[in-house]
């Protein structure tokens, strides 16, 4: 089963590349079609036009979770305090400013490429679905301010349940500094790009393993790519491929559902715009409208991989397909009778610190990676492409000195526990929000036991 974007995109695009026969040669091997692998090969080509580029993807391109995400292209703003207390503030600052700066490049680079992604630039909204989740952003925002970088403003209540279109949202903040997209459309658009630009693309071709030196081979099924530089851009697949990475993420599923069209319906209820509405529980529940009429609504934390396994349960209709639609209800009672046309999950690379990081292997410098975006990728893969393809470059920038080119800042334990403890915070955290949901006081342990999963979120509160 395909989901439900990369069927879209596909019955538009069609075609598929062919799959790798045969031993090449290139500069630069980059493993992996999604966003962080088409974003760097672009990215290093229109730096260096003569750079020899092969990409290599064991599906299709967009067939991991750049072509199954819900499209909310969001930035680092509300993670400030993370990223400050992680890197420091000048480079927290200059983050915030770059995940802003990339929201509006990845619209420039669509309209100069016409990739009708149908980006909507109209911004986001940090809701309150329960009274303990009011003000929780108010600190974050208040830094935010001091630090002249503050793009939110407090909405009234009404206004928040207006214009997210559901009075399940008890109150919020805006920021114009955000978008929604249709990613599968996205993800082949860059496909597309890229391979006009001389990128060699080769779908159905799974990098089996590679031998590192001075020139690195990648053995695929029927070939091989050998290259001087390598880069491996298979995020949630990392983890059970390299040793090294093995307790660096925790590889989680979002689950996702979309409706039938209901363009008139959606108008009475006020979702009139392609704004994304997330709320501020640790596993958020976000949605937004389709330009042809539809509604969207994910959550994320259910299916953990064990060992950072990818199990079929990734490629299959959502278990949580039926919890999904009550929500939806809840959200918009309106919508009772309108129904699903498709369900669908996907693995996203959750690290300890809540963001991605960046490196070449220990024992081979020419072979780079990128992966741990946490559910927060839209946008921070374009910073991504900017950071792999400077490293590939051998360039001396901000991005090459960023310290999110450190590799790995944390680690989970080891399995059995990372899995034990994952499913033990995730029902902890379960339950805190429906004691929250009714207006209970959640049992302290829960309340311990939450904090942990606090910095993988969408956002962070203190
Ligand atoms: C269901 C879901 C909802 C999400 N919603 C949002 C959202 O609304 N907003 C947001 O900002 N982020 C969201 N995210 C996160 C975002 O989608 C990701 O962070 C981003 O797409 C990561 O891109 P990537 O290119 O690094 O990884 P992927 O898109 O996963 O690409 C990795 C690719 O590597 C390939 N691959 C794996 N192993 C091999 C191999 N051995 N050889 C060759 N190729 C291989 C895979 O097939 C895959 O295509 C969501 C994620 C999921 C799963």
């Amino acid at each position: 089963m395909r989901p439900f974007w990369i069927e879209q995109a596909l019955f538009a695009d069609g075609s598929l590349a062919p799959a790798l026969q045969g031993a090449t040669t290139a500069d630069v091997c980059i493993v992996g079609g999604g966003f962080t692998g088409l974003w760097t090969a672009i990215q290093a080509k229109q730096a260096k036009p003569d750079l020899d580029i092969v990409i290599i993807e064991s599906d299709l391109c967009g067939a991991g979770a750049s072509g199954r995400n819900g499209g909310c292209l969001l930035t680092w703003s509300t993670k400030f305090f993370t990223l400050r207390r992680l890197y420091g503030e000048a480079e927290a600052i200059r983050l915030v400013k770059a995940s802003e700066a990339a929201v509006g490049r990845i619209r420039d680079f669509c309209v100069e490429h016409d990739i009708d992604a149908e980006l909507r630039l109209d911004g986001t909204l940090y809701t309150a679905t329960s009274r303990a989740q009011i003000g929780l952003l108010d600190p974050v925002i208040a830094a935010l301010s001091e630090h002249g970088i503050n793009s939110y403003q407090h909405l009234a209540p009404e206004e928040v349940a207006k214009r997210s279109g559901s009075a399940r949202n008890l109150g919020g903040v805006y920021s114009p500094v955000a978008a929604t997209v249709h990613p599968g459309k996205l993800v082949r658009g860059l496909r597309r790009v890229a391979m006009e630009m001389g990128i060699r693309i080769y779908e159905r071709t799974p990098m089996l393993e590679f031998n590192s030196g001075e020139c690195v081979t990648v053995h695929t099924p029927a070939g091989s790519v050998t290259a001087s530089r390598l880069v491996l851009a298979i995020n949630a697949w990392m983890a059970s491929r390299f040793r090294q990475f093995e307790r660096t993420l925790a590889v989680v599923s979002s689950d996702m559902i979309v409706t039938e069209k209901c363009p008139e319906l959606l108008q009475q209820i006020g979702l009139k715009d392609g704004v994304s509405v997330l709320d501020s529980r640790i596993f958020v529940y976000y949605y937004r409208s389709t330009p042809d009429g539809r509604l969207m609504l994910g959550k994320g934390g259910n299916t953990f991989a064990w060992r950072g396994r990818i199990a079929p349960v990734f490629d299959q209709r959502s278990p949580y397909e039926a919890d999904l639609a009550r929500s939806l209800h809840e959200f918009f009672p309106a919508l009772r009778d309108v129904p699903v046309t498709a369900s669908w999950n996907g693995p996203s690379d959750r690290s300890v610190t809540g963001f991605p990081f960046f490196g070449r292997l220990d024992d081979a410098p020419n072979v780079f990676y990128g992966f741990g975006y946490s559910g927060n990728g839209v946008g921070p893969t374009w910073m991504g492409g900017q950071i792999l393809s400077s490293l590939v470059l051998g360039l001396d920038n901000a991005w090459t000195r960023s310290p999110l080119t450190r590799g790995p800042l944390g680690h989970f334990p080891p399995e059995p526990i990372r899995y034990v403890g994952s499913i033990a915070v995730r029902d902890a955290i379960r339950r805190k929000e429906r004691a929250e949901d009714e207006d209970r006081q959640p049992w302290l342990v829960d309340r311990l036991l939450s904090k942990l999963a606090n910095a993988a979120g969408k956002s962070d509160k203190a």
